[in-house]
């Protein structure tokens, strides 16, 4: 049997107008169901302050915690940290032709017993990945390490010994 993606869910017919506050914890099992690029494996606490009104409802979300990826100098597992939060309405649609979703402006049906936002999750956890997924100086695999310092004596010798025979050249 397979088992049932994870979800995370804001009720919209069963909690009252006003401020309501969810919290979501992603672990492996998310990344693993969403197949999130590159991370293997993540402890994030998503906040959603979700505050429902009578046409439109403002979600305002945080995304904390850590991502497992491989470190782009050396391969080996490295641990960043992600750290973000935006917002979003949703705004209950007037009538089908409503439904153009803008950046943030996500329509609902006024009949939809609850929001699904796991993609929103699964995107923004993607955005707040760091740019440079890099081990701090001095922690990246050892041996690799020792490989990437040789290869970069390696050129700057080439580079060393073209500059000689070049400068014997303007000697001569
Ligand atoms: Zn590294």
């Amino acid at each position: 049997m397979k088992q049932k993606k994870i979800q995370c869910k804001i009720p919209l017919q069963t909690i009252q107008e006003g401020i309501h506050e969810f919290t979501f914890i992603i672990e492996k099992t998310f990344i693993e169901q969403y197949t999130i690029e590159e991370v293997l494996d993540a402890n994030i606490t998503v906040v959603v302050t979700f505050r429902k009104q009578t046409q439109l409802h403002h979600v305002n979300y945080s995304i904390t915690g850590t991502a497992v990826v491989p470190c782009d100098r050396c391969l080996d597992d490295c641990t960043v940290t992600l750290e973000m939060s935006d917002s979003l309405v949703l705004k209950i649609a007037a009538s089908d032709n409503e439904f153009a979703d803008s950046e943030d402006v996500y329509y609902i049906q006024s009949d939809d017993t609850e929001v699904d936002i796991s993609n929103l999750i699964y995107e923004s956890i993607i955005l707040a990945l760091p740019l440079q997924k890099i081990h701090p100086e001095g922690m990246c695999n050892k041996e690799i390490e020792k490989y990437i310092r040789s290869e970069e004596q390696k050129k700057n010798t080439t580079i060393d010994s073209r500059w000689e025979s070049l400068q014997n050249m303007f000697d001569n």
